[in-house]
């Protein structure tokens, strides 16, 4: 295989295309690709997670008890109803720690918090107009000395 075909391996799989369509785009064969991608750990990051995915259907999620998976439905996570609202608490306190931002209103210096946008300034629309206000005649020409 020549560098650029290397390349072009890279960049193909990047974009998703299957070993096959890559071989086909290369003329050449598909196992020289399978076997370049496994070496080079090319366009594997699809099947760890896939392996986590069946290593938690085996454990609880919570407490790691093995399951007893039925034959119907959703496979199970949790080993029971208790389990599985104690991880939803966890987990729930811990998505909201990272969404929401304590931050301080740049008008009226109260915090407020903000949901997933560190980068509010007021905490409200309120604040917000009367910060453009105060700030559009502070920069006004005529009026300052
Ligand atoms: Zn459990
Ligand atoms: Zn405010």
């Amino acid at each position: 295989m020549t560098t650029k075909q290397k390349l072009k391996i890279q960049q193909l799989r990047k974009l998703g295309q299957s070993y096959g369509k890559i071989a086909a785009a290369l003329s050449i064969s598909e196992n020289t690709v399978k076997s370049y991608c496994r070496r080079n750990n090319i366009g594997n990051s699809k099947k760890p997670v896939e392996h986590e995915d069946k290593e938690s259907n085996i454990n609880c999620k919570h407490c790691g008890e093995p399951l007893t998976q039925g034959t119907k439905g959703h496979p199970k996570k949790f080993c029971s109803e208790q389990c599985r609202r104690a991880w939803w608490k966890e987990n729930d306190s811990q998505y909201k720690k990272k969404a929401y931002y304590t931050l301080v209103c740049k008008e009226c210096g109260k915090t407020f918090e903000s949901y997933g946008n560190k980068t509010r300034k007021f905490c409200g629309h309120a604040c917000y107009i009367k910060h453009r206000f105060e700030k559009a005649r502070d920069d006004c020409d005529a009026c300052s000395v």
